[in-house]
């Protein structure tokens, strides 16, 4: 039940005829893992909080630094050399209070994911960290919770949703583990402000999408754009027969 105060806070989304105060009470009682608060997952996690997902879950072992600031929203100069994830929490407490907050200042590693994500209704992939990223895949299929995952460099972005147990590929039926030598990096090859703005608000709206059951979620599609020629391009995805991570769930 919404309390007259939501029902005011969240009345843009509420409008929405196929959302309405039943897609507003799933948000709000949903629980989200948020793996980065760096470039996107500043602008995910903000978006998120202010669109009333019940609970997040912030997950990062690295701490502010003044060339994080160019991008990293949640962030403000006062936090240089705190942890990121309590860095962000303060900034998400300030925009919407209502929202329940856990707070893990440490790099996620693989053998404490089940337990973490066993927990949650959706995961969002905001590293820039390969081997957490192939980790975080494993541990969503096993646990049969949905993955928003996405990348940027320079001007270029990818965005995808995976959930397998549904049907469709996951994210390694796209890479090859071991090809991360060879992947950009921001720090190696740079990045403009407003891309991890785009692309973490688009993962948000997906998240929130598969959340609320608020329109298609880009399940089994792989969107990528690039902002320097403002061309955006969906490429259809189907799993790999013989994925080491999901073929087991296909018929
Ligand atoms: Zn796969």
């Amino acid at each position: 039940m919404l309390t007259d105060e939501q029902l005011m806070r969240y009345n843009r989304q509420i409008l929405l005829n196929d959302f309405d105060i039943a897609g507003q009470e799933r948000l709000q009682q949903s629980r989200v893992l948020v793996v980065g608060l760096g470039g996107l997952g500043c602008p995910a996690a903000l978006y998120l909080a202010a669109a009333g997902v019940g609970e997040l879950v912030l997950v990062d072992g690295d701490a502010v630094e003044l060339s994080n600031l160019q991008r990293q929203i949640a962030h403000s100069e006062v936090d240089i050399g705190a942890n990121k994830a309590r860095s962000a929490a303060a900034s998400i407490a300030a925009l919407n209070p209502q929202v329940k907050l856990e707070i893990l200042e440490q790099q996620l590693i693989e053998s404490a994911m089940p337990a973490l994500i066993s927990r949650v209704d959706l995961v969002l992939d905001a590293t820039d960290n390969y081997p957490v990223r192939f980790a975080l895949n494993r541990a969503c299929i096993a646990a049969g919770v949905p993955l928003v995952s996405a990348a940027a460099v320079r001007s270029e972005g990818q965005l995808a949703v995976f959930d397998p147990a549904r049907g469709g590929p996951c994210y390694r039926c796209l890479y090859a583990e071991g090809e991360e030598q060879t992947a950009l990096s921001c720090s190696e090859s740079g990045v403009l402000a407003p891309l991890v703005g785009v692309i973490g608000s688009l993962q948000a709206m997906e998240a929130l999408k598969v959340l609320s059951g608020y329109g298609e979620p880009l399940l089994g599609k792989l969107l990528v754009l690039d902002l320097r020629s403002m061309e955006f391009r969906q490429l259809v995805l189907s799993a790999r027969a013989d994925c080491p991570a999901c073929s087991h769930l296909q018929c």
